[in-house]
């Protein structure tokens, strides 16, 4: 039986339970499946949450968007920019995946690593949804370790095909949080506000291209920010394949791009985080497995640079 270094977090009630919709939000349960069933995990590795607490999610959302989500009264154009229909089951998945990410960088805190299987919701902003995204479980995450005296700065790396309008929106006047989003500019969203920085690709860049504008910006900006923290928001939509993207990423590019990212951060004893965000391509289970070769990343990383060289704080 292999161990995993770190925990994966995971709860059956990620599902956002979307019928017949572009976002498989059964693929949460397929990849924690999968990697039960290739042996890469064991069940004593999952650490199940609880559903994020109010207080936590307030220090990112406005009170009357929680109102909202908590009471049913969204707008008809709240869920038009939300673009996935309204359940109760909805609003307590994105209360699960807050409380996901929060477990996740706890579990950071202690191992080195923590993986979300879930949450990346990086389109929702403090006074509204959209994107797929209601709740910015990231965002929440980040504040709650900064409000327990656990980190100071944090460091958000989004590597998924669409630009985090999110979270550059919520961190923009604050210095204590560094936003890189590395995305299509032709796509989704339209508005993009600036993130500290943005690495925006032409369309059909492939995996050499792409890398080579990811990895030394990592690289600069670790030496110069230091954070406490990272948080890397693993989009599987870069893949050649995704239907909402239309960058031209291999499935082992993006296995070297989750690899490369998480050696940069590993090596330089930083607790990393890491979350799931978008994938939608043609052929469900090639998500599942972009999503699963991104915690085989995290092991490949965490063996080369076992727990015993970190620091640990
Ligand atoms: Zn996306």
């Amino acid at each position: 039986m292999i161990m995993l270094p770190f925990k994966l977090v995971y709860h059956d009630s990620y599902d956002l339970n979307l019928g017949e919709h572009v976002f498989p939000s059964q693929k949460y349960r397929l990849i924690a499946e999968k990697l039960l069933l290739d042996r890469i995990a064991e069940k004593q590795g999952f650490l199940r949450p609880e559903m994020a607490r109010d207080a936590d999610i307030l220090r990112v959302h406005t009170a009357g968007w929680v109102k909202k989500l908590k009471t049913g009264t969204l707008s008809y154009s709240d869920i038009m920019k939300l673009e996935v229909p309204y359940s109760q089951e909805l609003v307590e998945a994105f209360w699960y995946a807050a409380g996901g990410t929060i477990a996740a960088a706890q579990a950071a805190l202690r191992d080195g690593i923590g993986c979300n299987l879930g949450g990346g919701f990086h389109h929702a902003y403090p006074g509204h949804g959209e994107g797929f995204c209601a709740i910015h479980d990231v965002a929440v995450a980040i504040r709650r370790m900064q409000n327990d005296g656990a980190i100071g700065r944090g460091m958000v790396v989004d590597t998924d095909v669409h630009h985090g309008n999110g979270t550059a929106a919520i961190f923009a006047n604050d210095d204590s949080v560094f936003t890189l989003s590395i995305h299509q500019a032709n796509n989704y969203p339209a508005h993009k506000p600036a993130s500290s920085l943005d690495l925006n690709m032409e369309d059909g860049v492939d995996d050499q291209e792409y890398l080579g504008a990811l990895l030394p910006a990592v690289h600069r900006t670790l030496d110069q920010f230091q954070p406490d923290m990272v948080f890397y928001i693993g989009g599987a939509d870069p893949y050649r394949e995704d239907q909402l993207g239309g960058l031209a990423l291999s499935v082992e590019g993006l296995k070297a791009r989750d690899a490369g990212v998480f050696e940069e951060v590993r090596k330089r004893r930083i607790p990393l985080v890491t979350t799931l965000a978008g994938g939608y391509a043609r052929r469900v289970l090639d998500t599942v497995q972009i999503h699963v070769n991104t915690v085989m990343a995290a092991r490949d990383v965490a063996e080369k640079y076992p727990q015993a060289n970190l620091t640990g704080s």
